[in-house]
């Protein structure tokens, strides 16, 4: 008998895909505009710092929004780690830099 194993290569092999320009980043949370869940109605912002023509979070605690990011990450699924990280490059956009 005779036992054919085909092994479905899964390991695509990732073609370097050109973005028109390069990545951006969202200038408000530092999401860069390829993993960005939505479509972002800013070049500057993401689509989900930026919606109906206004900032979602307009304040300029960085803490707080720092938390509403943390929340807003988790509940699409993240895992913890990777939340926190993303939470703490926030500190480092365009947006909080003084
Ligand atoms: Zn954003």
């Amino acid at each position: 008998m005779t036992k054919t194993v085909t092994k479905t290569a899964t390991k695509d092999t990732s073609k370097s895909v050109r973005n028109k320009k390069e990545d951006q980043m969202c200038e408000s949370c530092m999401m860069p505009s390829s993993k960005d869940p939505g479509k972002p109605e800013s070049d500057k912002y993401c689509s989900l710092c930026f919606q109906n023509g206004k900032l979602v979070y307009p304040g300029n605690n960085l803490k707080e929004f720092q938390k509403l990011c943390y929340q807003s990450m988790r509940r699409r699924g993240m895992n913890p780690l990777k939340a926190w990280f993303f939470t703490f490059m926030i500190r480092f956009a365009k947006r909080w830099k003084k």
